[in-house]
């Protein structure tokens, strides 16, 4: 059926990515020493779509993101391997802070880390040829659930001098998106979904500096719940969503505690978030949301950060890619949003559903949102962005998307 034009295809595919040797761990500059162990696998899952002549790759990685110069050229490998357009290929990582440091460069990056990188490309690409060579008839369906694993964790606090300031702290009163996104990817003869997407919006850092074990954090721990609930044919691929100020409820732990039936902070979340998940698969509507496929990818020129004379820095660039399949959309940023930013594409996008993804594509780092600025913080501190730039990036995507969608209205009248 592959290359039917009235039809949507779906593959999916996932591969091991977890070190087999001691590594960097990425995420805190404090922690020097190499990885002790594994308590749970790393995964890359990959989901193809194809519609006609064109077609989308979607990929989620159990890393922290595609920092230090790998982003191109783990890109470029896959592009050119799977004979991808640059904005045919989402490549996202769930940003978990109990992950490997990537590192192609043997000058910078520890020797294991460089090996586990050059592998690591490798599987990248042969998990896009899998997912594209599993490409078959399916239903894509959507459904909306809530959690409460991630809070607000700009936390004010009063200084000795009877200031205040924001720490990095937890903030349950502060502006949060509890939306959890799931796509659910069905071949018509299979009874449990053979694909399951799902899109949080909080950091993956129930963990924090001084754990030395492998791990998925919240995202890596949810999506591996969702796979053992249904079995081994389906594939779970998570999206970190808009989370730059998000973390998860218990943040920063140094293990995985288990004495006196304590239940360890980032299975206990992974769970709750993924049991939600599974709600809500079951209670899913049967609106098929498939359809044609079109994508974009731009890269914003946005204003920089201020330097310490008041004057707006060089424009930094975003990389944003979009694309719609069907009903659905994808948004892919290249940099760390705050919750905000995601769910204000959310409302002005005009699709059904909009799966929100960060940390794809590119790794520009924090985009705080204008108010955020003269509270100053940690994301506002360290952002390469002006305070200008949030609300561009909006209403930038917001008009890619529309275009995306007319686009698709044509293509279907042209059809009828
Ligand atoms: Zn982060």
């Amino acid at each position: 059926m592959a290359g039917d034009s009235t039809i949507l295809n779906i593959g999916l595919a996932r591969t091991d990515i977890t070190p087999e040797q001691p590594v960097t761990m990425a995420g805190y500059a404090s922690r020097k020493d190499l990885s002790q162990g594994v308590h749970d696998p790393l995964s890359a899952r990959a989901i193809a779509f194809e519609h006609g002549s064109e077609r989308l790759v979607v990929v989620s990685t159990d890393l922290i993101g595609f920092y230090d110069g790998t982003c191109e050229p783990i890109r470029d490998a896959i592009l050119s391997e799977c004979g991808l357009r640059p904005e045919q290929l989402f490549l996202s990582a769930v940003h978990t802070h109990a992950g490997p440091s990537l590192g192609l460069s043997s000058g910078r990056a520890h020797p294991n880390n460089v090996a586990y990188t050059k592998r690591l490309k490798r599987q990248l690409v042969q998990v896009t040829k899998t997912a594209l060579a599993e490409l078959q008839p399916a239903n894509l369906t959507a459904a909306r659930g809530s959690s409460p694993v991630g809070v607000n964790r700009r936390e004010q606090i009063t200084t000795r001098d009877g200031g205040t300031e924001i720490r990095l702290g937890r903030n349950p009163s502060g502006p949060m998106d509890r939306e959890v996104q799931v796509l659910v990817v069905r071949r018509p003869d299979d009874a449990a979904p053979r694909g399951i997407l799902f899109g949080y919006g909080t950091h993956s850092t129930a963990l924090g500096p001084r754990n030395h074990v492998i791990s998925g954090d919240v995202h890596g721990l949810a999506e591996q719940f969702v796979e053992r609930y249904f079995g081994e044919g389906t594939i779970a691929p998570g999206f970190a969503g808009a989370s730059g100020n998000v973390d998860p409820w218990y943040r920063v732990v140094p293990e995985f505690r288990t004495e006196r039936g304590w239940i360890p902070e980032p299975v206990l979340l992974g769970t709750m978030l993924g049991e939600e998940i599974v709600q809500v698969v079951a209670g899913a509507g049967s609106k098929d949301l498939g359809g044609s496929i079109a994508a974009d990818l731009q890269i914003l020129e946005l204003p920089g950060n201020r330097n310490d004379t008041g004057e707006s820095t060089v424009p930094v660039g975003l990389v944003v890619t979009a694309a719609r399949v069907g009903e659905a959309a994808f948004v892919g940023l290249g940099g760390e949003v705050f919750n905000q930013i995601g769910r204000a594409i959310k409302e002005a996008s005009p699709f059904a559903h909009t799966l929100i993804i960060t940390h794809c594509n590119g790794t520009a780092g924090y985009l705080p949102i204008l108010e955020a600025y003269p509270e100053g913080g940690y994301e506002v501190r360290t952002s390469p962005f002006g305070p200008e730039a949030a609300g561009l990036v909006v209403a930038e995507v917001t008009r890619i998307l529309h275009e995306l969608h007319d686009d698709a209205s044509r293509v279907a009248s042209a059809s009828r």
